[in-house]
């Protein structure tokens, strides 16, 4: 296979692509375009083909490495699995201040178009290369929806979000905006494949997996007794402390010495145990910031 230097008609940024192929999407910006004559695609809508790793098996495995996990959870039971072509307008975006030269931002960026799925995928790093022009065969296995956002709504996002990355980072060095230009560029209605995994752990749990490659987008799972026996320990810990302190300082300052040595360590007790007692966590393979349940933290 020899490979050719092509040139993105968009972006102009050159790229290898195989000599046998007549339609390349460009690595950096996401335009599909013919190779030879450097026509943009006329065709918008895509879709993402599906990777064939078992979501279920995917999601159990990812979920046994988490924290407090229960060990056999990978052999959970596999109640329901749905699968979902999920509507996301793609877009390329360049901005620039004028007055700041140092001022640039180039996104891409793909904006959900079913509300069902806003919360899910907001901010998600959609891949650029690897879309295929759509084909209504593949799609039928799953569920299908029709945007119910649309093109122009969903391009008004994509300039506002290129806006605020562009005074965000004018506010990192001091300056203010001034006047900008932008350029927002549709690249395409795409469907997109999302895996919502029910299984049987105790209790149903729910997992969401991006069907293309098999990252764990979002997931709950039970945290198991050990790691909740290890909180609660500390919890009594803590409160048996302070029954010890206020019992030490009773002949000395009498009753209040008592209830005083004793609240703290009685509200130390109640915020670990309150930790403790959490029997569900979030954790996501993508956005790793987020990390799940922000109110539990591992004891170690
Ligand atoms: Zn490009």
């Amino acid at each position: 296979m020899i490979n050719m230097e092509v040139q993105c008609p968009t972006c102009s940024a050159r790229f290898k692509v195989p000599d046998t192929v007549s339609i390349a999407t460009c690595p950096y910006c996401g335009t599909t375009f013919h190779v030879h004559s450097g026509e943009k695609s006329e065709e918008e809508h895509f879709f993402f083909p599906l990777s064939k790793k078992d979501a279920g098996g995917v999601l159990l495995k990812f979920l046994s490495r988490q924290y407090g996990a229960p060990a056999d959870i990978t052999g959970a039971k596999i109640k329901k699995k749905d699968l979902h072509w999920v509507p996301v307008y793609f877009f390329y975006l360049h901005g620039r201040s004028k007055r700041w030269p140092t001022i640039e931002e180039v996104m891409f960026i793909g904006i959900p178009a079913e509300e069902k799925f806003d919360a899910l995928l907001a901010g998600y790093p959609f891949p650029i290369r690897g879309k295929r022009f759509f084909d209504e065969s593949v799609v039928k296995k799953g569920h299908y929806y029709e945007p119910s956002l649309s093109k122009e709504k969903a391009e008004e996002i994509a300039k506002q979000t290129l806006l605020t990355a562009l005074r965000g980072e004018a506010s990192q060095e001091s300056h203010s905006l001034g006047e900008v230009e932008t350029e927002v560029r549709y690249l395409g209605l795409v469907h997109y494949p999302i895996w919502e995994v029910h299984y049987e752990y105790g209790e149903e749990f729910t997992g969401y997996v991006d069907g293309t490659d098999g990252r764990v987008i979002r997931a709950e799972y039970p945290i198991m007794g050990g790691a909740r026996r290890k909180a609660t320990l500390l919890a009594g810990t803590l409160a048996g402390l302070g029954l010890i302190i206020g019992a030490l300082s009773l002949p000395i300052v009498g009753g209040w010495g008592f209830i005083g040595a004793f609240i703290p360590g009685a509200v130390g007790a109640l915020a670990v145990a309150r930790k403790g007692v959490v029997k569900k966590r979030w954790v996501s393979g993508v956005f790793e910031s987020e990390g799940g349940n922000v109110h539990f933290k591992p004891l170690g």
